[in-house]
């Protein structure tokens, strides 16, 4: 039985007050969730996908059950109506998605054969599911990015324990009915709740992690990771760039750019954070994009209405709002929107559209991860990529031409993992379908999405036959 001072308050970003507590296990307890686990996943790795598939959707059934309770309590934990209550749909059909997918997936990864090397040998491929996944989430997307790699992982095969955010578990509990609704999950299946050093004892009990959040957490994650060989799967943060030439439709570009940066209040990690646009063009884009900025509207008081919900992490306004006041001691024109406003206890931002910025801004250069649009103009092609490509990060990006060969040529040569052509911000539509690699400090460890989304959960093996007589046999070895 956990102490009343063990218990961690947590915020409700729309009241200001900390109305909701988590206990944390404690390491002893840890140890024994994951000791469970792992008994557990024995018997649901060996058991045949066609099974895991079918307790997987009964998992899916549960949750759209349950879909009212889980969207009214990430609504709290998040401060958003709509999309909290469009999240566990999107789970359903993840979850779906996968068990759709999977079996011709693992199929085409089972490799059989003759050895080009030593025609003796034959091999056949083995998969062997990883035992024990650790998940560490962040706070800006709780059931969605919790269960992302933990569906995959489960019907490789493996057993999960999830770790949300600190600032954002209200939804843990809802999920956790879905759960226990089915009995074979529940097995190899559990949410734990805690801040960073419950994540820090987690990568101690675990044999490969799964971490979505800051760079900074990240690289200590990657460090105690390290020090185990365990595999780690890193999903960082971005500063997405957007590119718009002077061929490109305008409203089009406007729509695209406006939609990716202030979606989530910003609070997105392939949300758009720097537009760059071709001079010829540069103040009509503007003009268009502080007309349609100026349309949204913020989520208050009634969280049904309005586009802007408030910060969901309170300290990520005063963030925001640094990068702002830098940028314009610096120079930067504000052409609409303005610092964070305080409502009901809730911090909440316009949507926000800076010019004249440059790259010794914070808002061009470092992850804002608000409803800010800094739009900086360029002269040439050549300029618009090495702006682009000048970055910390590179997670996705977009470019909005005049046709889609055009935005290909542009896209081709970013350094980033997923590039939206003639749109933004679309890089949840490859989820099952194409991989994409993070580059520089947005990500390590290989795809979360496209096959490798569920393959990397595999160790893979490979089985060897030997059909050499005796004689010849003895060849292989020979020095
Ligand atoms: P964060 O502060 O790095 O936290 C991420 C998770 O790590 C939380 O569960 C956190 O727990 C936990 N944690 C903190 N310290 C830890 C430690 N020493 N060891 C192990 N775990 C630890 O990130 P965040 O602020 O929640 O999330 C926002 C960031 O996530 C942004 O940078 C965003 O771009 C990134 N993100 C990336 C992707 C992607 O796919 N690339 C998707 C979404 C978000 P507590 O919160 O309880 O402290």
């Amino acid at each position: 039985m956990a102490a009343a001072e063990d218990r961690l308050p947590v915020r409700n970003p729309r009241t200001g007050d900390n109305d909701y507590w988590i206990t944390p296990p404690s390491p002893k307890r840890l140890h024994e969730i994951c000791q469970e686990l792992r008994a557990a996943q024995v018997a649901w790795g060996a058991r045949p996908l066609a099974e895991r598939i079918a307790v997987m959707l009964r998992w899916a059934d549960a949750i759209e059950r349950h879909a009212q309770a889980i969207g009214d309590a990430e609504a709290i934990d998040t401060g958003r109506w709509k999309l909290s209550h469009q999240v566990p749909h999107m789970v359903v059909d993840g979850i779906r998605g996968w068990c759709k997918s999977a079996p011709a997936l693992i199929d085409r990864a089972l490799l059989s054969g003759t050895s080009t090397i030593y025609p003796n040998v034959s091999f056949q491929s083995q998969l062997k599911p990883i035992p024990l996944l650790g998940v560490i989430s962040p706070w800006n997307h709780p059931f969605l990015l919790a269960t992302l790699d933990a569906i995959p992982a489960l019907i490789a095969g493996c057993a999960v324990v999830v770790k949300p955010s600190e600032i954002a578990p209200r939804f843990v509990e809802p999920v956790q009915r879905t759960v226990d609704d089915v009995p074979e999950l529940a097995a190899v299946l559990r949410f734990i709740t805690g801040d960073g050093r419950t994540g820090q004892a987690l990568i101690e009990e675990v044999d490969a992690l799964c971490f979505t959040g800051s760079v900074g957490t990240g690289r200590k994650v990657a460090v105690a990771c390290a020090n185990r060989f365990i595999p780690a799967f890193l999903e960082m943060g971005g500063k997405d760039a957007a590119v718009v030439t002077a061929t490109a439709d305008l409203d089009r570009a406007a729509t695209a750019v406006l939609r990716s940066s202030v979606f989530a209040t910003g609070q997105i990690c392939f949300s758009t954070e720097r537009v760059y646009v071709h001079e010829s063009v540069h103040d009509a884009f503007v003009q268009k994009l502080v007309e349609k900025s100026n349309q949204l509207e913020l989520s208050y008081p009634d969280p049904r209405r309005g586009h802007i919900g408030p910060f969901t992490f309170v300290r990520q306004a005063a963030i925001v709002d640094a990068h702002i006041d830098d940028a314009l001691a610096q120079g930067a024109r504000l052409a609409c929107g303005g610092k964070s406003e305080q409502l009901g206890g809730g911090h909440y931002m316009r949507a926000t559209v800076l010019t004249e910025v440059t790259h010794a801004m914070k808002v061009m250069t470092e992850e804002t991860f608000g409803p800010v649009t800094p739009v900086m103009r360029y002269r040439t092609e050549e300029e618009a990529i090495a702006l682009a490509n000048d970055s910390d990060y590179g997670l996705s990006a977009a470019v909005i031409a005049g046709d889609v060969e055009e935005a290909r040529r542009i896209g081709e040569r970013l350094d980033a993992g997923a590039v939206a052509l003639q749109d933004a911000g679309i890089t949840i539509a490859i989820l099952r379908d194409a991989e994409k690699n993070s580059f520089n400090l947005s990500g390590m460890g290989g795809s979360r999405m496209g096959p490798n989304g569920l393959l990397r959960f595999y160790r893979k093996k490979a089985l060897m036959a030997n059909h050499a007589a005796p004689a010849d046999m003895l060849a292989l070895g020979e020095a």
